[in-house]
């Protein structure tokens, strides 16, 4: 594997990550974005995937924002333990 192949792999799993950080939710597969799916002649069912919401989670999303949640609470917990250390002095 040449490094110019896994600089894209990295570059395109990035663009991938941030679209899903951005916009978790997308249109629904299954229904394509109506919320209802056509039964035969006429007949219309309420889509099973997104229960007539019209959109769903996207896979991974979650994950995304749980890993970015982190990263924030990471980043607060020192300060808040050098306040704390502060106080005690
Ligand atoms: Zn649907």
């Amino acid at each position: 594997m040449n490094a110019e192949l896994v600089l894209a792999i990295i570059a395109v799993a990035a663009v991938w990550i941030g679209c899903l950080y951005l916009a978790p939710f997308g249109r629904c597969p299954k229904c394509q974005g109506t919320g209802h799916i056509r039964r035969g002649k006429g007949r219309v069912k309420v889509c099973p995937r997104c229960k007539g919401r019209r959109r769903v989670q996207r896979l991974g999303s979650r994950t995304v924002h749980r890993a970015a949640f982190k990263i924030r609470d990471g980043q607060r917990a020192p300060a808040k333990y050098q306040e704390d250390s502060d106080g005690d002095t």
